[in-house]
């Protein structure tokens, strides 16, 4: 079931979602060749707490896991997609990587979701080109989120924008909707056919996040249950924002 937001609910999730941005940008400022992932999950918890916010990730249990996710981000380095444990992997990143940080934020009760995927120090130009091209999807995906729409233009729209460069939209994964939950209805894949599925109404708020990698579709989970790689072990990067429908089109939340 759909949970549409109240207008005073997205006033909360507006002001949640600004905070979730200054929160990204500080970290991926922070991000150079030789930090440990631990620092990422300390300085995001901190930011946090600063404000008197709570991260949605942190100790909260996705369907089918089998203990509740043990850190406030998510950081997937190079072949992991998503997911990734900063404290558990306790990992360096070097020269060359590229990792995706995940947060989920809980501002007055309310959630807000959002992924960049950021250069460590100097990477090779497959990784800026696919870089370029998930950060584009996302946009492509975000304009069809109007209302009148339906959630497979969000898909088509995403898809179209990868398939002809070869890489792939890692399967199975997508996006979702947010708010009272970290994940509710509606499911928003990053494929679809245009006109079908839900329409987009004012009141939706969904998470757009494609994950594209560099090699083929197929992903695996990692022995610690959560992180998610790429099964044949090419890059890949994700970017995602929360989205809220309105009445006359949309506001990226998290922008
Ligand atoms: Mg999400």
């Amino acid at each position: 079931m759909i949970r549409y937001k109240t207008k005073e609910e997205i006033e909360i999730m507006i002001e949640g979602g600004k905070r979730h941005s200054e929160i990204l940008r500080a970290l991926k400022e922070m991000i150079e060749p030789g930090m440990s992932t631990l620092i990422l999950e300390e300085e995001a918890l901190r930011l946090i707490k600063a404000h008197g916010d709570k991260s949605a990730f942190l100790g909260y249990t996705p369907a089918g896991a089998h203990r509740p996710f043990p850190a406030s981000l998510c950081v997937s380095i190079n072949d992991e997609i998503v997911h990734g444990i900063p404290n558990e992997a306790a990992r360096i990143l070097n020269d060359g990587d590229i990792v995706s940080i995940d947060l989920g934020l809980i501002h007055k009760g309310l959630i807000t979701d959002a992924a960049i995927t950021v250069a460590v120090g100097t990477i090779d130009d497959e990784s800026k080109t696919l870089l370029k091209i998930t950060e584009e999807a996302l946009e492509a995906g975000i304009r069809e989120a109007v209302p009148g729409n339906h959630i497979g233009d969000i898909g088509a729209a995403i898809s179209e924008v990868v398939e002809p460069t070869g890489f792939t939209l890692a399967e199975d994964l997508a996006g979702h909707g947010v708010g009272h939950a970290v994940h509710e209805d509606p499911f928003v894949p990053n494929f679809g056919i245009r006109g079908v599925e839900e329409e987009l109404l004012p009141g939706m708020v969904i998470a757009i996040e494609p994950m594209v990698n560099v090699g083929k579709a197929g992903i695996k989970v990692a022995k610690d249950g959560y992180t998610i790689k790429t099964r044949d072990g090419s890059r890949s990067a994700h970017f995602e924002h929360t989205v809220a429908i309105t009445e006359d089109g949309h506001i990226v939340l998290t922008r």
